[in-house]
């Protein structure tokens, strides 16, 4: 498994004329080895692949990582990369452009004088954009475990509870479900404060025939999950009745569009237009959704600027939303794996407008 995600590096030694690559990136070492720890770095060449680290994770790393020489590094790890360089001639090396900080970079340019560093920019981001039958079973297991959770806490969303109390109830029912933590902190948006697309929860108190939004995920075995519900406090106004069907009926749009070929534009399209048709235009800012995986937000980008094409394997969210300053909003997100057909749904809280 892990041998064939390292053999989608080939198409970049090929097209860089690359002798190594090397990644700083966590989720990029751990996608690649296995490696669940907080520290360390990765070079691989054409024939071999090096996992450097500091002694607080040789024995971890000896466990979990197959097929890699593990070196211990001493305090300057880039000594180890350098002498690994020399050695074995690997004088054009590859990085991660976009997860390097530029002091990092200048640090190793320093210590590779005479070698060249090439930047793979966001190219690399692609190896992870495909989940493998491993990753699609983890990211599944995660979204079910979330959905459950946020379908036992909904009865406790009534009129006087503040929003960080839901937040926190929701995260205790995770924890409880196996998770290893949240995938990010929930945002909890009531009436007005809804029309903030990131509006984390805060200690608003939620009023009878207000809006909710819900927007929460685990996080388990480093994978996450993502998923956004829009409840009704008591009976709705019929403005705020309009506004979730019409974001519902763009989500479902957008889902029945999902298919291996079409553009993440078209698809964010899809969504958008009938917003604009309905009216609301102006009040859908962002983006139709993102790749999901060992990041909450990884490639592809659905949005109107994106270049990229789903392709099978790909797990991605759908989140069409309608945000109105001073009445409130609405967003609806599932996460879907594309499929040969179509998508699978891996995300199940209920998503019509529930009055509790
Ligand atoms: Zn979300
Ligand atoms: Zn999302």
């Amino acid at each position: 498994m892990l041998k064939n995600r390292r053999s989608r590096l080939k198409r970049f030694f090929a097209e860089y004329s690359l002798k190594a690559v090397l990644f700083t990136d966590l989720r990029n070492i751990r996608y690649l080895t296995g490696f669940s720890g907080s520290e360390a770095a990765l070079l691989i060449s054409q024939d071999h692949t090096w996992f450097l680290c500091d002694s607080r994770y040789t024995a971890q790393a000896a466990e979990e990582i197959q097929n890699a020489e593990i070196m211990e590094c001493g305090a300057v790890r880039s000594d180890t990369i350098v002498a690994l360089a020399n050695e074995y001639g690997l004088d054009r090396i590859g990085f991660e452009a976009t997860h390097t900080t530029v002091s990092a970079y200048r640090r190793m340019s320093e210590k590779l004088n005479g070698f060249e560093l090439v930047d793979l920019g966001s190219d690399l981001d692609e190896i992870r954009c495909c989940k493998d039958l491993s990753e699609i079973e983890l990211l599944t297991s995660v979204a079910t475990l979330s959905s459950l959770a946020l379908t036992s806490v909904l009865a406790e969303i009534k009129p006087g509870v503040c929003e960080v109390d839901i937040a926190l109830a929701l995260e205790l029912e995770i924890r409880r479900r196996g998770a290893d933590g949240k995938a990010f902190d929930f945002i909890v948006a009531s009436g007005e404060r809804g029309a903030m697309p990131h509006g984390r929860a805060s200690d608003k108190i939620i009023q009878s025939g207000e809006l909710v939004t819900i927007d929460f995920g685990a996080l388990r075995d480093g994978y996450h999950s993502d998923e956004t519900v829009t409840v009704s406090c008591g009976k709705p106004e019929l403005r705020a009745q309009e506004i979730h069907s019409i974001v519902r009926t763009a989500h479902d749009l957008a889902i029945q569009a999902v298919r291996p070929g079409i553009s993440c534009k078209d698809l964010d399209e899809v969504a958008r237009s009938f917003i604009r048709d309905k009216g609301f235009g102006d009040y859908f800012g962002h983006g139709l959704g993102h790749g999901i995986g060992l990041e909450i937000h990884e490639a592809p980008t659905l949005s109107p600027r994106s270049a990229a094409v789903l392709e099978e394997g790909m797990v991605i969210t759908i989140e069409p939303g309608i945000y109105i300053p001073g009445f409130g909003g609405v967003r609806i997100e599932d996460t879907v794996v594309v499929t040969g057909a179509g998508c699978h749904v891996i995300t199940s809280a209920d998503k019509q407008l529930l009055v509790l």
